[in-house]
């Protein structure tokens, strides 16, 4: 069974071969036959997974306790999920702004404190709140034969919030769009906000901007995810009917188009370049 996962919608809508091409491997490669390029990693997934982690440790600490914890048990938290992180990444790429693992611990130590000063005591949470309900939260909903799954940051009263800590921020609204359809799928009520708290990757040594907040348009949101959700199931239908790969809409503009994003470069599934 595949799974559709929510967190390629964005990536969907950049580019749905490209999306395709990291999510389907085993149809597109195994089954297929296609030959796709190896995954490469960049640094700032570990830093992600990181991040998250000790955002998970504050947060789950003040749902119990009903308070925040000192702030280094969150970084060393996140710090240890970044070093495993890596050790488990066999090519990681580095960049101008993350050129090394200790940049990259400095950088997570800012992401920490920033979402403890500036987010975590603004959340506010049901009394009695269950943290697997509230933060990380998995959920995968069956729809038509296929998994759709996701992995909510942060689910305060009626909101959903997500964190990002990438250079610059994208359009996350099909993703955020897609939390609150599993959210919804799985009982809750239709949250009354969508979030993203954006804790910019830069340079150490420079003058960090702090976190940015944005809210996004539920509704519109919803729909536009409830519609891409969709539109990759009728794709991997007609593609597994037809092993043709234009089933997949792509698009040679997307700045994320070459070798170091895009398993599908220069091979037979996409043959722009
Ligand atoms: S090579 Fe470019 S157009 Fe083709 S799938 Fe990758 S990103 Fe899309």
């Amino acid at each position: 069974m595949e799974t559709i996962r929510i967190s390629m919608l964005q990536s969907s809508v950049d580019c749905c071969r490209r999306a395709a091409s990291g999510q389907f491997q085993k149809l597109i490669g195994d089954d297929a036959g296609y030959a796709l390029t190896q995954e490469r990693t960049g640094v700032y997934t570990a830093m992600g997974t990181g991040a998250h982690a000790g955002v998970q440790n504050m947060l789950i600490h003040k749902i119990l306790h009903g308070s925040l914890n000192n702030v280094q048990e969150n970084i060393d938290m996140a710090i240890w999920e970044y070093d495993k992180s890596l050790q488990e990444t066999p090519d990681v790429l580095y960049d101008n702004i993350t050129g090394n693992q200790d940049i990259g611990r400095l950088q997570i130590e800012q992401f920490v404190k920033h979402y403890q000063n500036d987010v975590a005591p603004f959340l506010k949470f049901p009394e009695n709140a269950d943290p697997a309900k509230h933060i990380e939260r998995h959920i995968v909903l069956q729809l038509k034969g296929y998994k759709v799954s996701g992995h909510i940051d942060v689910t305060p009263t009626r909101s959903i919030c997500d964190t990002k800590t990438g250079k610059a921020l994208r359009a996350c609204h099909t993703q955020l769009g897609g939390y609150a359809n599993l959210a919804v799928s799985d009982g809750d009520e239709k949250p009354e906000q969508l979030i993203v708290h954006h804790l910019p990757r830069v340079s150490v040594g420079k003058p960090y901007p702090g976190t940015t907040t944005l809210s996004y348009p539920v509704d519109f949101c919803m729909n536009e995810a409830w519609y891409i959700i969709n539109q990759l199931i009728r794709d991997v239908e007609n593609f597994k009917a037809s092993g043709n790969p234009a089933c997949f809409q792509a698009n040679p503009n997307s700045m994320l188009c070459n070798e170091k994003y895009c398993r599908a470069y220069g091979t037979k599934f996409c043959e722009y370049h």
